[in-house]
């Protein structure tokens, strides 16, 4: 096993903490403070390369691989955690599992902008009734001559406000295997924004109404069946969580281990406190093991697309060393920490976040627990799985 980045991996690592600590460093806490999406952000990054890292060169993209996307990540986040949000839209998200299966003619219409970080797409699950249990999702497309009616709505999807494209994943037919998904445009008819609702880390979301949106053939995506294709492709996105979270703990432990080594209370450096000593200890052992397995599932892909149980282990392990390092620095930089004027808070509420979005750290045992059995266990109650 070799646990060694390649000379040309430290190489890409190097050249985007330049551009990191060059771009990004000042403005940091402003632009976590700011709800809205940073666009200036988004330019800078696509004119230097970093948007569509794993994309082929025949695309637009760089034709790198997963784990040099998180490499990227890695090296924003420790400089600009929000920055992180940009580089996870220009790679890692929606656009991800969509450049995978999106036509010639999609590619066309859509990538050009979001290649360009002139536009973002966002991917919009969840619905009011559909949540942990997604496949009881009820958005539906029925056919109108060659294209289909979009009916139904949607919460929780982040950059409504600034995406300009929704992969909306929706119903063709009955159970899983009836599902599928779409590409709906800002501003399209019967398409509509609710008032706007703030999470905990100052971004906003708006519920999704689709009241008849016409839909044509060439914004289907994935019809019937695309299901577990489509969640191959938010593998790639959950490692783009689990790479922040886990970053948002290592920038926290940086700024912690600084102050611990100057701020002086009885006389001493905070550092010579055994209690706080051990709290850095526990932080390093948590983050060097969840880094370990991010890097697994990361590297271990085929084709760039992870194991559905790789990425689970990694995602548990990250959201909670992300969250614990970044809740356990706090404490170690006191009122300093707490206040609004570090990040360290931000980079709290934010890798909080992480444990319930793209599948929560609850699915996540689920999902492990059926790796190691080697089947799967049926969330639902005897007597509804029984009825079929
Ligand atoms: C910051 C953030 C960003 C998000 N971004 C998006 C986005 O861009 N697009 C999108 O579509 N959605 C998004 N979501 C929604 C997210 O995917 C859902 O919140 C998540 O899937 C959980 O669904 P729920 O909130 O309905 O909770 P529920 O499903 O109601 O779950 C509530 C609690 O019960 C637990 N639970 C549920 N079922 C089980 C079970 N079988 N076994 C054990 N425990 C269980 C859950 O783990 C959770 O703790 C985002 C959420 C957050 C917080």
């Amino acid at each position: 096993m070799d646990f060694d980045l390649t000379e040309e991996q430290r190489s890409f690592q190097d050249s985007v903490r330049v551009f990191a600590e060059r771009n990004l460093a000042e403005g940091a806490l402003a632009r976590a403070h700011d709800e809205r999406f940073p666009w200036d952000v988004a330019r800078k990054m696509a004119e230097a390369g970093l948007f569509g890292i794993m994309l082929p060169e025949e695309d637009g993209g760089a034709g790198g691989s997963l784990m040099d996307a998180v490499l990227a990540m890695e090296q924003i986040a420790y400089v600009c955690p929000r920055s992180a949000d940009v580089l996870q839209a220009g790679n890692f998200g929606a656009f991800r599992t969509f450049a995978e299966y999106a036509t010639p003619d999609q590619k066309q219409r859509f990538f050009g902008r979001l290649l360009r970080g002139e536009a973002i797409a966002a991917v919009s699950m969840t619905e009011p009734e559909a949540g942990s249990a997604l496949t009881e999702l009820k958005s539906s497309c029925t056919p109108d001559g060659d294209g289909y009616r979009l009916n139904g709505g949607k919460v929780f999807t982040s950059n409504t406000e600034d995406a300009e494209v929704f992969l909306v994943y929706c119903r063709f037919g009955p159970g899983t295997d009836g599902i599928g998904s779409v590409l709906v445009e800002r501003g399209q008819e019967g398409f509509r924004l609710g008032a706007p609702s703030h999470y905990m880390n100052g971004e906003t979301w708006c519920a999704l109404y689709f009241d008849n949106v016409y839909i044509p053939p060439e914004n289907v995506l994935l019809k019937e069946g695309g299901f577990r294709k489509q969640i191959a492709g938010f593998n790639v996105e959950r490692v783009g969580n689990t790479t922040r979270a886990l970053a948002l703990g290592e920038y926290c432990f940086r700024q912690a281990k600084a102050h611990a080594e100057t701020r002086r209370q009885f006389g001493r450096t905070l550092n010579e406190f055994q209690g706080i000593q051990w709290k850095f200890a526990e932080m390093r052992v948590a983050l060097d093991a969840a880094q370990l397995l991010l890097y697994r599932a990361a590297t271990r892909g085929a084709n760039g697309l992870p194991s559905a149980q790789d990425v689970a282990i990694a995602k548990f392990a990250c959201n909670q060393a992300g969250w614990m390092s970044a809740n356990e620095s706090l404490q170690v930089m006191g009122g300093t920490g707490y206040s609004t004027d570090l990040l360290l808070e931000y980079c709290v509420r934010k890798t909080r976040g992480w444990m319930i979005a793209g599948g929560s750290l609850e699915i996540m045992k689920n999902r492990i627990a059926e790796g190691v059995f080697g089947r799967s266990f049926s969330q639902r109650p005897p007597r509804a799985r029984d009825a079929g």
